[in-house]
């Protein structure tokens, strides 16, 4: 006789459920998963939630710590998770049958790649995965005014996405991540969720015809860099089709300009070789009034050729009114990856000297000279590359917008290739560091050390003395410093 376990159709239900039933040493084959509310793998209600922006289904390791006899590997874990929000119908079967192989007798039974139940949990995880990275990659954001009654002038960026599996509160806080500083929301047929800066709501799905229609500034915008930005010259179709799925098709507005681009492909390409894009000016809004515009749109940039070997363009984070901005080189390995200035090991550094110097990192505005990664691949490594007097030229406008927009009372420099943006000429950083500069953005312009300077340093005393001096010149800022 089988039991019916009826349960909410989420991981964290699942496992509560799983839990129990394994300490109760009940054999899958005796149990029927019953999802409530679950039709073909969609959920036909949600319910609303609240996270703090890093909302998360529940830590992978939960069911090793509940109880003596239930350790599981933590890939397993961490699989099973992706695996849930699958929409095949015999997931939570598998899954159970999988832990219950797990903790009878076969504790290496993932390293048997050909056994029907490995391979299906691999497939679900890998699709999901795929799946939550389409929709990082596809989700468009449209302008709405005065959606917010605590913000009646602060837009609000709306997207509909439909993914092919229940993703949807796995790839949110990517969302948050990328997009702290809007206010947004993201309608899918499975939940949706707002973001107000602060906190991140979740609540029900929303079916595709309910989706708002709205204004569409953002989306024309976005269709003009498009076609830009359009290369016919690297058209493959079947990859195009591969990688940008046709189902995805009707919620990204430039897929609409994708017919006439190509039949104008030949005619583009030759134009194209005649004039390659040699600065970021042509894709910098011409009256943006705030930074996450300009963020929105610098994520299409092809102002220079670094976008086509780099993940994103890593624009600046800060408040729209600091009084500080910090410009650096450009960004690194990580900051490429999480699409965030300074998140990586000169970050840390950056983020130490700030505190020591008086200063909140919150309080600045940080920023780059050249917004995408110059690097090279050496293996798997992918190693930094100075980037080149004209893409710094290139990528000026981006910086040029931030600072007009921020208006900055104090810009400092990390050295020698900011200051080339800021200042317009090339500097002997011993020459001028550490004493107030004037620029076309501010009086109070300072040129210091970069931190992964000071982190390359091998001699520890040498490493010391250059961290002390970049936290004085850094103090200058809050007058607690001092001034050659
Ligand atoms: S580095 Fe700057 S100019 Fe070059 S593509 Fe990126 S954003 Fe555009």
């Amino acid at each position: 006789m089988t039991i019916d376990i009826e349960f909410k159709p989420d991981f964290v239900s699942w496992r509560t459920e799983a839990r129990r039933l394994l300490l109760a040493e009940t054999p899958p084959e005796d149990i029927s998963w019953v999802p409530a509310g679950e039709e073909q793998g969609r959920l036909l209600f949600g319910a609303g939630a609240s996270a703090d922006g890093h909302g998360q289904v529940g830590a992978s390791t939960e069911i090793a710590k509940a109880g003596p006899a239930t350790r599981v590997p933590r890939a397993f874990m961490e699989a099973a998770e992706l695996a849930a929000v699958h929409r095949e119908p015999r997931r939570w079967q598998v899954l159970y049958r999988i832990l219950w192989r797990l903790s009878h007798g076969e504790p290496h039974l993932l390293d048997i790649e050909v056994d029907d139940d490995v391979l299906l949990l691999r497939r679900m995880a890998k699709a999901v995965g795929r799946d939550i990275h389409k929709m990082h990659a596809f989700v468009r954001f449209r302008k709405v005014m005065g959606t917010n009654p605590d913000a009646p002038e602060d837009p609000v960026y709306v997207a509909w996405h439909c993914p092919d599996h229940a993703i949807f509160r796995l790839a949110v806080p990517f969302f948050v991540r990328r997009f702290r500083s809007m206010t947004f929301s993201i309608l899918t047929p499975d939940g949706s969720a707002f973001w107000d800066k602060k906190r991140l709501e979740y609540g029900p799905g929303v079916p595709e015809g309910m989706a708002p229609r709205l204004d569409d500034d953002l989306e024309a915008l976005w269709c003009s860099y498009y076609g830009a930005i359009f290369n016919p010259a690297r058209i493959k179709i079947k990859a195009m089709k591969r990688e940008m799925p046709v189902r995805h098709w009707r919620t990204l507005p430039e897929t609409a300009l994708i017919g006439e681009l190509l039949a104008g492909s030949d005619a583009r390409v030759a134009q194209m070789m005649k004039d390659q894009p040699k600065s970021a000016s042509a894709f910098v809004p011409k009256q943006a009034a705030e930074l996450a515009e300009l963020k929105i749109a610098a994520a299409v940039c092809a102002g220079c050729s670094l976008c086509h070997t780099a993940t994103n363009a890593v624009f600046g984070k800060g408040p729209a009114n600091a009084r500080i901005v910090i410009v650096g080189e450009q960004p690194g390995d990580q900051e490429d990856l999480l699409a965030e200035p300074f998140v990586g090991p000169a970050g840390k550094v950056l983020n130490e000297a700030l505190a020591a110097a008086g200063i909140r990192r919150d309080d600045v505005y940080v920023t780059n000279a050249v917004k995408h990664f110059k690097h090279k691949k050496v293996g798997l490594q992918r190693l930094h590359q100075k980037p080149e007097a004209r893409e710094v030229a290139a990528c000026r406008p981006w910086l040029a917008a931030e600072l007009q927009l921020i208006k900055p009372e104090i810009v400092v420099c990390l050295g020698a290739t900011a200051a080339l943006s800021v200042l317009g000429r090339m500097i002997r950083l011993a020459d001028e560091r550490g004493r107030w500069l004037s620029s076309s953005w501010s009086k109070r312009t300072l040129v210091t050390n970069h931190p992964a300077a000071i982190l390359r340093m091998m001699d520890k005393d040498q490493q010391a003395a250059a961290m002390a001096q970049f936290v004085a010149e850094l103090g200058m800022v809050t007058g607690v410093g001092h001034q050659r």
